[in-house]
């Protein structure tokens, strides 16, 4: 792939696996003068991930939330080269990365494997089912745009089905059964959603069946959001049992079949739950390719729940691999944050140490050369400020989530301490905070209009 990547021998490649938060922000961080990039994924945009659920029942269109990645790649000094393809393996001792297109227009050249100096692993995490079975047949998942997709058609076709001639009360009973397994921030927000689509549209469009919808939030944990203060957990549960969500705590799933799930509750004993639609959000697993890579690191990489590495971000036992985000099991949360502020740093470190390679290679050439002493002298000195790289450390700017019925929560680093709010105001600084962060202005415009369309029209229930 050398001659279509505009590749300089001279220059040192950087091969970025992923383009979700972290290796989108190294992308756009990154002053690629000094480096070769070859960007390596299976989906060829950036997700923006926080506003995901406002996809599944239609209050915001899904190519709002999403940017090209070529759109970031094209302004950039120099050419980089993008592969909408999937990374297969790593070999940390060759320095190599196979990766693989998956497209059916592509039967002639699918897979191929290059050499990187360094590469930036953000492969993010799998969705986690704890082996329970039944889940990755008849449960849908929360993390990519493909599951909002599934989860709305899913959700319209349960409305369509209760809604059809001659079904049994049963039956409407279960298909208008919502249960949301996880009461995380993924799950709380989806179930948030749903009851906004519930109190503005359903009333409307199916006013035969709309009392019937059930929402339930099933957490195996004595509450939900456990990462919130107290105060907010109490406002969450609250709000969402006069919204009539139904949120079962102390409660673990323990079988998924096509049409019920079986829980056991805090006193060992189980029940049947059927449902219509069942969205599945209970965290984080390390995707297969980690799996992979720490196998070939068996000394360093100890950690099931994804990869180890030092406070520079380098992979322990492959020191060219730096590893970010969600693929990291290590002290940070996996958010969007944490993932955002660590590719932007990288980005930064990688530039800082281009430079001192070009110093080290000037320094030689001046010592080489009998040069004045005060020229070595400066050089020197510049050398160690470019060698000198402060370690990663994060700042938490706050935690956010939507709860539905225009309600947000917001737990906000204040000062020493913190400052916990929820509510309708909440809710405006979510949205501006959002909007704020959204990538491009083209995405900002087209999230604003989908909530003015909602506002004005209602959201739209045609199933494609
Ligand atoms: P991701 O953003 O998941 O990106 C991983 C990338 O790797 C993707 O581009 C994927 O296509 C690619 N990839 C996968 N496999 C391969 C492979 N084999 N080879 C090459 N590339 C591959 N966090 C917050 O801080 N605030 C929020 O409000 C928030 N809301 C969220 C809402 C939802 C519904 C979800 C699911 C998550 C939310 N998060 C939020 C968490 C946040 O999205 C993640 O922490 C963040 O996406 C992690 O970034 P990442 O770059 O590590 O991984
Ligand atoms: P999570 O790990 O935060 O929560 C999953 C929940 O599922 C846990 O509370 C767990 O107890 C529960 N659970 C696990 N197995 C269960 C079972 N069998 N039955 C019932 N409950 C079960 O997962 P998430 O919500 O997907 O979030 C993942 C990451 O993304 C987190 O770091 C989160 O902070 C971040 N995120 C942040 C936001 C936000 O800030 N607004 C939104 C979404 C996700």
């Amino acid at each position: 792939p050398g001659e279509q990547l505009d590749q300089d021998p001279k220059k040192k490649t950087v091969v970025v696996l992923g383009n979700g938060w972290g290796s989108t922000s190294f992308l756009k961080s990154l002053d690629n003068e000094e480096y070769n990039v070859v960007v390596v994924s299976p989906r060829n945009y950036f997700l923006f991930s926080p506003l995901l659920p406002s996809v599944t029942v239609g209050t915001l269109e899904a190519r709002s939330i999403i940017q090209p990645t070529r759109y970031i790649t094209r302004h950039k000094k120099r050419k980089c080269a993008v592969y909408e393809a999937e990374a297969t393996d790593i070999d940390p001792v060759k320095k190599t990365v196979t990766f693989r297109d998956a497209s059916e227009t592509n039967d002639t050249h699918k897979e191929v494997t290059i050499p990187y100096d360094y590469l930036v692993y953000g492969v993010g995490a799998e969705n986690q089912t704890f082996g329970i079975k039944g889940v990755k047949e008849h449960g849908c998942f929360l993390k990519e745009l493909k599951d909002a997709d599934r989860i709305r058609r899913k959700l319209l076709d349960c409305l369509e089905t209760a809604s059809f001639t001659g079904q049994s009360e049963e039956e409407i009973n279960r298909l208008m059964h919502m249960v949301v397994v996880g009461g995380g921030p993924t799950g709380v927000e989806y179930a948030g959603e749903l009851h906004d689509f519930l109190i503005d549209d359903l009333r409307k469009w199916y006013p035969e069946i709309a009392d019937k919808l059930r929402i339930t939030l099933i957490e195996a944990l004595p509450n939900v959001l456990p990462a919130f203060s107290k105060q907010l957990i109490e406002y969450t549960e609250s709000t969402f049992r006069s919204n009539k969500i139904d949120v079962m705590t102390r409660t673990a799933v323990k079988d998924v079949g096509e049409k019920s799930v079986i829980v056991q509750d805090a006193n060992k004993n189980t029940h049947e739950i059927p449902y219509g639609l069942l969205v599945w959000a209970t965290g984080n697993t390390a995707r297969e390719l980690s799996r992979k890579l720490m196998g070939k690191l068996p000394e360093q990489q100890t950690n099931r729940r994804g990869i180890t590495t030092d406070e520079h971000l380098r992979v322990a036992g492959a020191p060219e691999i730096f590893a970010l985000g969600d693929a990291v099991a290590g002290q940070y949360a996996p958010t969007a944050q944490v993932a955002s502020q660590q590719g932007t740093w990288l980005a930064r470190t990688l530039v800082k140490m281009a430079q001192a390679e070009k110093l080290k290679e000037e320094l030689n050439q001046l010592r080489a050369t009998n040069a004045d002493p005060a020229d070595v002298e400066r050089v020197v000195k510049k050398l160690n400020r470019a060698a000198d790289v402060p370690s990663f450390t994060y700042s938490h700017q706050g935690s956010l989530a939507y709860i539905g019925s225009e309600k947000a929560i917001a737990d906000l680093p204040f000062f020493n301490g913190s400052f916990s709010s929820g509510g309708v105001a909440t809710m405006l600084f979510w949205r501006s905070a959002y909007i704020s962060s959204l990538y491009s202005l083209r995405n900002r415009t087209l999230v604003m209009a989908d909530w003015a369309k909602v506002k004005l029209f209602g959201r739209d229930v045609s199933r494609e």
